[in-house]
């Protein structure tokens, strides 16, 4: 059975035997999808066009507000720059952050591609719901480490691994054809130093929070 080399730390990984197609990290923890088993970049924008995160879903919205409130609030100073990293069809985040004072940009490789971060730096950059759609993790989030100032804030939310096998193979979070790699804070903390920052929030069952130093 050919394993493969983790691609967060390069670590040894083994299959997950109840759910074909899926390797996890001896070292890590990150569990992922066999690469030749990801959805086409056509199928993925599709799928997200389909997602309905609109002003209307009172859950959606919540959500967003517990986030700012527990991921950014208190890490990012009053009036910071932020940027909305895989900001999706309608930008709701970014607007959230607007209304409470802070300035934004967005950027989403489908529906904001424009890479206006690349001539900045920020105070923040938020990921919500975004880390489990990445193909190359480690490479992405080491480019928003760049774009941050020292002493910046790298936040987001994505759900983390259930503890057991078993309970992973029937996890809805992994039944999304575009969520492709997961994450136990243990892993985000490996990220978070290999990108030149620290893990300071790993909060179950989806917050995180990574400052650059
Ligand atoms: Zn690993």
């Amino acid at each position: 059975m050919g394993n493969y080399q983790c691609i967060i730390c390069g670590g040894e990984t083994a299959s997950y035997s109840s759910s074909p197609g899926y390797f996890i990290c001896g070292c890590c923890g990150v569990v992922f999808l066999e690469r030749s088993r990801v959805v086409s970049p056509e199928e993925e924008k599709e799928r997200y066009l389909k997602h309905t995160n609109g002003t209307d879903e009172p859950g959606y919205t919540g959500m967003l507000d517990e986030f700012i409130k527990v991921c950014v609030a208190p890490f990012a100073g009053e009036g910071s720059f932020i940027l909305d990293y895989g900001s999706g069809p309608e930008p709701l985040l970014a607007r959230f952050l607007e209304g409470r004072g802070y300035k934004t940009d967005t950027y989403d490789p489908f529906f904001a591609p424009e890479k206006k971060f690349e001539f900045e730096k920020y105070g923040a950059v938020t990921a919500v719901e975004v880390l489990e759609h990445m193909k190359d993790p480690l490479g992405e989030i080491k480019i928003i480490a760049d774009i941050l100032k020292p002493g910046g804030i790298f936040a987001g939310r994505t759900m983390f691994l259930p503890q057991e096998e078993k309970k992973f193979a029937n996890w809805w979070y992994r039944f999304d054809i575009t969520h492709i790699t997961f994450y136990s804070p243990q892993s985000l903390a490996h990220i978070a130093e290999a990108a030149g920052m620290e893990l300071i929030l790993g909060e179950a069952p989806c917050f995180f929070v990574m400052v650059k130093k």
